[in-house]
């Protein structure tokens, strides 16, 4: 096995910090197979983020600009990862949706078996193994990839944001390798960003998460809770669907994986899939006025109470404390 490339996620003009994660993974995976690790950043304001990605130790910084990149689409950056990929062992990015959309492909076409959504980098003599969630968390498998080239994507919230070091790693641009023929039969719309003052949900220290029972009172009840702890609010599915919250906000098997310091649930039951998003967190406070509700099972402090009457009293308890 060779060297370790980093599939780097940019936006405007800056390394995402999903990005940080996958760099931790390849400093690992790279001392354990004895080779070196390269970061590729592709896209629109590449060579931006080239500069802050010099700084991780890596032994070069790869940078793919090119017009027809300038929005992302799959079917345009895959034959270029891929083409880049070939003289890698292992090809890493994080389990985002930029990762989940382009990392199968990349994997398809070098004919690489792929190990998704990783939570462990396993050293095994010289090789590497992974272990991997399955059935929403309930069990791991270790996983080991036979073909010659490894394409794996990382959990955000298992491998902690890599550092940078200081280096200046040196920087090659490297050609736009075209669109696949796939790219024909898709066009870019547009990009509809949601634009918030709070933290990004899978990246905030503090997420205060609220489920069906919130009703239409979802924002005026979590809202006050969120600021005053500088939170990201999260949302059960039984939340998103019934319209309550958005379904960006979702944690869960089919949502966002979270893993922040604090979590709190409020008006959440605990279904497995809802834990599948949110266990991994530091500690976990519920608040349910069911005593019986699976989410105490998990929570690390609980407290059974109407949550209209409770959470308006801690915000304000909070706010009394922060003086
Ligand atoms: P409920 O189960 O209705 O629970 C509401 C809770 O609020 C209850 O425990 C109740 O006691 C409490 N409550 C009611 N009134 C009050 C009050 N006044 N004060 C305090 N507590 C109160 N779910 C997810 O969350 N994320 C996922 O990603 C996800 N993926 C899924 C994937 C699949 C394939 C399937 C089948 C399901 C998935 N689900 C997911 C749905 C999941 O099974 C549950 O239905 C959902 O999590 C329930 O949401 P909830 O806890 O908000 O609602």
């Amino acid at each position: 096995m060779a060297d370790v490339l980093v599939v780097a996620e940019v936006a405007e003009g800056k390394l995402k910090k999903t990005t940080h994660s996958a760099i931790t993974f390849a400093q690992k995976a790279a001392a354990t197979i004895g080779g070196t690790f390269s970061i590729l950043v592709i896209g629109d304001g590449a060579g931006k983020a080239a500069a802050e990605a010099q700084g991780f130790g890596a032994a070069k910084i790869l940078v793919v600009e090119d017009a027809s990149l300038k929005n992302y689409l799959a079917e345009r950056y895959a034959p270029t990862v891929a083409a880049i990929g070939k003289n890698y062992g292992v090809v890493v990015g994080t389990a985002s949706a930029y990762g989940k959309d382009l990392l199968p492909r990349v994997a398809a076409r070098l004919g690489a078996g792929y190990a998704s959504d990783i939570t462990e980098v396993i050293a095994d003599g010289g090789a590497l193994k992974y272990k991997r969630p399955m059935f929403a968390g309930n069990a791991f498998g270790i996983a080991s990839i036979s073909t010659p080239i490894q394409v794996v994507s990382v959990r955000q919230s298992a491998f902690a944001a890599a550092e940078p070091t200081g280096g200046q790693s040196p920087v090659e641009t490297v050609a736009y390798a075209g669109p696949s023929k796939a790219a024909e039969r898709v066009e870019f719309v547009s990009f509809d960003q949601v634009k918030s003052a709070r933290p990004e949900l899978t990246e905030a220290r503090v997420v205060v998460s609220g489920g069906r029972a919130l009703k239409e009172k979802f924002n005026q009840v979590l809202d006050p809770l969120a600021d005053a702890l500088g939170a990201a609010v999260g949302a059960s599915r039984a939340a998103c669907d019934a319209g309550y919250a958005p379904s960006d906000l979702q944690v869960g098997q089919t949502g966002k994986i979270v893993a922040p310091q604090l979590y709190f649930a409020i008006g959440i039951s605990g279904a497995i899939q809802h834990l599948a998003g949110m266990k991994g967190s530091k500690v976990i406070v519920a608040i349910n006025k069911d005593a019986d509700a699976p989410i105490f099972q998990v929570a690390d402090y609980g407290l059974v109470a109407d949550l209209f009457t409770t959470v308006p009293e801690l915000v304000k308890g909070i706010q009394a404390a922060k003086g």
